[in-house]
């Protein structure tokens, strides 16, 4: 279908004006198919005059629905918060650790090619793509235009998938993927390493050298778009992500605070090892300590190229997962410290019972709002400094145990 600029001006101007009504219904009531497709009529036009071809806009639209599935996934709130532990444990099994190396070395020459022009080792990428898309095995299939036309319609974070959706319209535009086979996550990240469709475009290499960028079936193309991508996104060639380390008897937990860096020496002067009792290597970059779990361990000295991984995925667990995941793929040992059995996640009553808690006692916990954020956190450390227990500053089971004999002592004194 073709439109005239007159006709397209006017149909932008009803855009503007039904975007509003369609935002306020769906934050009401359950939003219907009906109003999904006269969206769809409305963000043709918006597509098209962003530069994608009027002839990929109406082939990709007549073939989508509201996905109700998407809209639901998008809304689901896990009843328990994940520990280190339990993210750990999922992410990094044994056997995809022997994947791992078995692909490692499977593709050794390809991955050498991509450390060479990008600076990233192929134990990271490997890494990557375990925990994106268990090694490309599971890179999902819900129709990527019909997932980000979903949560476009949707209130929530609208702004945010228009874009990659006009970004998604437009690798179809370039013919390196037809729409029917355009998969990925609910969310809208495709191939095998899970890039958001403005990621594609902005980093994605034709690896192979075949003229299209194919991330759901060409390696080549998968390792050396990753690779750019880390490279874009600062990776330091030449230094590793971060090591497990030991802490001497009686250190401040405070310090580690994953954020304040210091250099290896100092570290070193304050008493921290390897976690396999040797001194720490001088030659590294500077360094800030991580505590993810408890005062029981792990503790990890984390390097630049942590927080590289973190700009792929703003999470510490993931990126110690893909630091860690990486080590044991050239043979690193596993963690010193194993899973404690009192492990346990918290759901959200058992968090807000701990701020409650807290906030009775007087400490400065914000809102009892059942998420652990850093003003929950340094309050827990408060309260664990005067009451001599180790200040790890995370709240567990024991910990609310603990609260919960503090106020019953704090209402039986006289
Ligand atoms: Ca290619």
């Amino acid at each position: 279908m073709f439109y005239p600029i007159r006709a397209l001006h006017k149909l932008l101007i009803l855009i503007t004006l039904s975007s509003v009504s369609f935002g306020v219904a769906a934050a009401q009531s359950q939003p219907t198919e009906v109003e999904f497709q006269q969206w769809l009529q409305t963000f043709k036009l918006k597509a098209i005059a962003a530069g994608v071809s009027p002839k990929t806009v109406n082939h990709a639209f007549a073939h989508i629905h509201l996905n109700r599935k998407v809209l639901q996934l998008d809304r689901y709130q896990p009843e328990f918060s994940q520990t280190f532990w339990g993210y750990l444990n999922r992410a990094v099994t044994p056997w995809r650790i022997l994947q791992g190396r078995h692909l490692y070395q499977q593709h050794r020459q390809l991955l050498d090619q991509v450390a060479r022009q990008y600076g990233v080792p192929g134990p990271f990428l490997v890494a990557f793509w375990g925990l994106e898309t268990n090694y490309g095995r599971y890179t999902g299939n819900i129709n990527t235009i019909e997932a980000l036309a979903t949560l476009s319609f949707d209130f929530r974070r609208s702004q945010f998938f228009q874009t990659e959706l006009i970004e998604a319209l437009k690798i179809l535009d370039r013919g390196d993927i037809p729409f029917e086979e355009m998969k990925g996550s609910w969310a809208g990240a495709v191939g095998q390493s899970q890039f958001m469709p403005s990621n594609v475009l902005r980093y994605a290499v034709d690896g192979d050298g075949d003229g299209k960028i194919d991330l759901w079936h060409s390696l080549a193309d998968v390792f050396y778009s990753m690779g750019n991508f880390l490279n874009q996104l600062g990776w330091h060639k030449g230094e590793n992500w971060g090591r497990e380390v030991k802490l001497p008897a009686n250190f401040d937990l405070s310090l580690a605070d994953g954020k304040s860096q210091k250099p290896l020496s100092e570290w070193a002067r304050m008493g921290l090892r390897l976690a396999d009792g040797r001194p720490l290597p001088q030659t590294e970059p500077q360094a800030a300590l991580l505590l993810p779990s408890d005062y029981r361990g792990p503790f990890f000295l984390v390097y630049p190229n942590f927080y590289v991984i973190k700009r792929w995925n703003n999470s510490n667990n993931y990126a110690l997962a893909v630091g860690y995941l990486a080590d044991r793929i050239v043979g690193g040992p596993p963690l010193s410290v194993q899973r404690p059995k009192d492990d346990k996640a918290l759901n959200k009553q058992q968090m807000q019972a701990i701020q409650s808690h807290l906030l009775q006692l007087g400490y400065p916990v914000g809102q009892a709002d059942g998420i652990a954020g850093n003003k929950t956190r340094s309050a827990i450390r408060q309260y664990q400094q005067q009451h001599h227990l180790p200040a790890d500053g995370q709240p567990t089971l024991r910990l609310l145990k603990h609260l919960q004999q503090t106020k019953d002592k704090t209402h039986d004194s006289p």
